[in-house]
């Protein structure tokens, strides 16, 4: 595959995850004719209702990864924690334009925050904890609240701990090196907004970032993303010239998200990456004129990158399982549409509603921020917890 080889619609396109981010892409690269295959255990998957095929077998199926090589011109995934064995037969066997660096990197906290420094972009300030003892120290120099993380294998909050308090370290230390990873300890960024920006890179060298969004969260999940996202034009820039940057310096092909924090002195620090796509670039898919699906397609396919400009402001809303049957109700509801907010409902067929488990989202077209808030209050739904 030389630099400029482009992977046509008509082509195969591989997922490895059959969740809610495949199924998306799916969609998007089916609209483009491309055919989709995808790998996940569980039967009748998101991804897999909507793909041409889908693979039911673990992701450490060595067999079944090898099934999807062959069955796949160009391989992508929706997930960060793919088994090293697994990328390697698909490298092998099939084409992985994301390469297995970037997931190597991202997988793990300490080489990802090396690996955004040295690209030259703010992270908050941290250190490897190896010992209880140490981190005591740490702590002291850092000063309380400050919060200790798992390199691996956290999402959503999970495999973190804000020390409050001095007195709380050992048991910090004691409950988290049971996950067998090692730690590390952050200061503790009193940031006024949390932002992310999305942006795409492909292997003919284009970059593109998505405008940045404004992030709430309810209990460490995703629940709002508001675009534009209300702060200064200069830190918007900044944030999408800082994401652009860890695309290009990693070498990103397809979507890298970065998530950064934003503080009332306008310092921005980077807090993490995921190279896929991401909750908080859900906004795109009516609000830009390429969303991130159609734009990971483009990239990974070698495409030229499709325009990230913003048709409109939006609010992008979470649904969790208990959210399912009062968004249902309502949505049958006259006062669900109105001429101020065209509200694009997304649900991922996901079998069962389990509490705080993603079904879905809504995209809430408007012409000011305040009348999605307006609809998001009337509709009742996010008050059920
Ligand atoms: P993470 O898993 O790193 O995305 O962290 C989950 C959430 O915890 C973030 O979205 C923040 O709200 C909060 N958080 C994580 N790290 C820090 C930090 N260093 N300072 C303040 N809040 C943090």
């Amino acid at each position: 595959m030389t630099e400029m080889n482009v992977i046509k619609p008509g082509a195969t396109i591989g997922v490895l995850g059959g969740g809610q981010l495949g199924r998306m892409l799916a969609l998007a690269g089916r609209n483009m004719g491309y055919r989709f295959v995808t790998l996940d255990p569980t039967e009748d998957a998101p991804c897999g209702q909507v793909a041409d095929e889908q693979l039911v077998a673990g992701y450490d199926d060595v067999a079944a990864a090898r099934r999807l090589a062959a069955l796949s011109d160009v391989i992508t995934y929706e997930f960060e924690n793919v088994d090293a064995e697994v990328t390697e037969i698909l490298m092998k066997e099939s084409y992985v334009p994301q390469g297995s660096k970037l997931l190597y990197t991202t997988q793990h906290r300490l080489r990802e925050k090396r690996a955004i420094e040295a690209a030259g972009v703010p992270v908050a300030p941290y250190e490897e904890i190896v010992s209880a003892a140490q981190l005591r120290e740490a702590a002291t120099r850092f000063g309380v609240p400050c919060v200790l993380k798992t390199a691996t294998g956290g999402y959503d909050g999970k495999g973190q701990w804000v020390i409050r308090s001095l007195d709380e370290t050992d048991e910090a230390y004691a409950t988290l090196s049971k996950a067998g990873t090692e730690l590390v300890l952050e200061q503790f960024i009193h940031f006024e907004k949390e932002l992310s920006v999305i942006a795409a890179r492909s292997p003919r060298g284009e970059t593109k970032t998505f405008p940045a969004a404004e992030n709430e969260h309810v209990e460490n999940i995703l629940h709002l993303s508001i675009v534009p996202a209300r702060i200064a034009e200069d830190i918007q820039r900044e944030a999408e010239r800082l994401a652009a940057r860890i695309a290009d310096a990693l070498g990103v092909i397809g979507l890298i998200a970065v998530e950064l924090f934003l503080t009332r002195e306008g310092q921005l620090y980077v807090n993490e990456l995921a190279p896929r796509p991401h909750n908080s670039g859900h906004y795109t898919m009516e609000a830009c004129r390429t969303s991130q699906f159609e734009q990971h397609v483009r990239a990974i396919c070698n495409l030229p990158l499709g325009s990230t400009e913003l048709l409109s402001p939006v609010v992008m809303v979470n649904v969790l399982g208990e959210h399912v049957e009062p968004l249902l109700d309502w949505i049958g509801r006259p006062e669900c549409e109105s001429e101020a907010v065209c509200a694009k409902v997304h649900l991922y067929g996901k079998h069962e509603a389990k509490h705080k488990r993603k079904m879905g989202h809504v995209n809430l077209l408007v012409q000011d921020i305040g009348q999605a808030m307006d609809w998001i209050e009337r509709s009742e739904i996010w008050k059920s917890k």
